[in-house]
């Protein structure tokens, strides 16, 4: 009893006290019913095979949503989309990946032959074009053409017929304004149909991840290797992949070269130009005849990479955020105390697409954009000790109801960082809504306490803490509340 004294005291629920102790014990009530075992068993279900690993634009993505729009329905959280109820629709092409197919260095008078294995060596490309193909090996750095830059990685480069291997990202490392002029060339789609462009028949990227954020292209196949693969394949070159990745960065100067090495890639997969894909939106009115206008949005993304050779289960990212807005939308629902405010709850589709799900509410917004109070983004919430809000430094309005929340009742390590200006190209669902004007937080969770395998088979429900996604569900329940009814803000 005395924390719920305190926090009169502090002025913290000075909106609720007003409503006595029998409020107090209405918080009280829906925050105990957030329940970790329930949120388990909802991680467990959305990363269940029958989903096939959410990748937007699939079945199972669609699948998993309406899953989603049922649990909300059940929980009295309304639709929020004016003409579709729950889902809001959006196209969404995508390929499914029958296999892993397969990737070989190809013997020949000085190579012995080898067979990579999956999912050690490498992963099948999630957006790779059916097929085989068979080519000498060049190593092309970050496959980039920026003549404005000066910097050209297919300079003097003859890559007709040719598989690549290229690297992921762009050269200047710094997070500054001309990293801004680099972001262009930061994405993988540019660099696939600018290989392809380019005469290469295939591709295989570095970096042993399962991403479907790139795009088709009509007879390109790819595949994704790990670096310890390409150390192998630099074998005999005089160099080894390490050393060359760090000598392009530090002289900012493309260091191309033909590895005289011969491979395939094989690719089986069946590209879906018609998938069609959803966000999830949900919402609880305010109770407050003129405060209901305002909002608070809480998302985070609901897809992840699919099946690419395997199924990709996408517990940690994202499930985990799914399942701690999933219990604070219910806790919210069922509190006694109700919230002034309005507040929106989106499942994002096509996340790991490019976004698409966040540039789409952010374009058709079902609510208006200078009537929303803040977004709150989650995505991998559910493996650490601690939570980290980044940019609630900058609203300390907002920042100080989930401190206060942490502080009172989940004493658990808690931080908060300042808006930093991100000069690459963006990387989250949150990031989509901070460049559109709105104040978003991104909630975190710090101190791993599991294994992280990122966009990896073993993402299942293991490697959740599922206590700590019970207390972020509260921290968010407690933090939307107390936004929601501050009526300073
Ligand atoms: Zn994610």
């Amino acid at each position: 009893m005395y924390r719920i004294l305190l926090l009169v005291a502090l002025g913290w629920i000075a909106p609720y006290s007003l409503l006595g102790q029998t409020s107090d014990q209405g918080i009280r009530n829906a925050f105990h019913s957030i329940s970790s075992h329930e949120m388990l068993d909802n991680a467990k279900e959305l990363t269940s095979p029958k989903y096939g690993g959410r990748l937007s634009g699939s079945p199972g993505y669609m699948a998993a949503a309406k899953w989603v729009a049922e649990k909300l329905k059940a929980a009295g959280v309304k639709p929020a989309c004016p003409d579709s109820g729950y889902l809001q629709l959006f196209p969404n092409a995508y390929s499914e990946v029958l296999s892993a197919g397969s990737v070989e260095l190809l013997k020949d008078h000085q190579t012995q032959g080898r067979k990579y294995r999956f999912p050690d060596d490498f992963f099948p490309g999630s957006n790779s074009a059916a097929g085989k193909v068979k080519g000498d090996l060049v190593y092309a750095g970050y496959g980039i053409s920026a003549p404005e830059l000066g910097y050209d990685d297919y300079k003097n480069l003859n890559v007709k017929g040719k598989i690549l291997l290229l690297e992921s990202g762009v050269p200047y490392g710094a997070n500054d304004s001309l990293q801004k002029r680099w972001e262009p060339y930061s994405y993988h789609r540019y660099k696939f149909s600018h290989a392809k462009e380019m005469g290469a028949v295939g591709l295989l990227y570095v970096g042993r991840v399962a991403n479907p954020n790139t795009s088709f292209v009509e007879k390109f196949v790819y595949a994704h290797v790990g670096e310890e693969v390409a150390e192998e394949l630099f074998k005999g070159s005089g160099k080894t992949y390490a050393e060359m990745k760090k000598e392009i960065a530090q002289k900012m100067q493309p260091a191309s070269f033909d590895l005289k090495k011969r491979v395939m890639i094989q690719a089986h997969t069946v590209f879906h130009p018609e998938g069609t894909s959803c966000n999830v939106v949900g919402m609880i009115e305010g109770s407050d005849p003129v405060l209901k206008k305002e909002a608070l949005i809480i998302g985070a993304h609901l897809d992840a990479v699919g099946s690419p050779g395997t199924l990709f289960p996408g517990a940690l990212d994202n499930a985990s955020g799914s399942c701690d807005i999933l219990a604070a939308a219910e806790a919210l629902a069922r509190s006694a105390v109700r919230p002034a405010r309005s507040v929106i709850f989106i499942f994002f589709g096509g996340e790991e697409c490019g976004l698409y799900g966040s540039k789409l509410f952010v374009q058709s917004p079902v609510w208006p954009a200078q009537k929303v109070k803040c977004m709150i983004n989650l995505d991998m919430v559910g493996n650490g000790r601690g939570f980290v809000l980044a940019n609630g430094k900058s609203y300390p309005e907002l920042l100080s109801h989930f401190k206060m929340a942490n502080d009172q009742f989940l004493f658990r390590d808690f931080a908060a960082t300042e808006v930093r200006k991100n000069y690459g190209r963006p990387r989250t669902d949150g990031a989509i809504f901070e460049s559109a004007g709105y104040k978003t937080i991104h909630l975190y969770t710090s101190g791993t306490v599991k294994t992280v395998y990122y966009h990896h088979p073993l993402d299942n429900t293991d490697g959740l803490t599922p206590e700590i996604m019970e207390d972020a569900a509260k921290l968010l329940y407690l933090g939307i509340l107390g936004i929601a009814n501050d009526r300073s803000l």
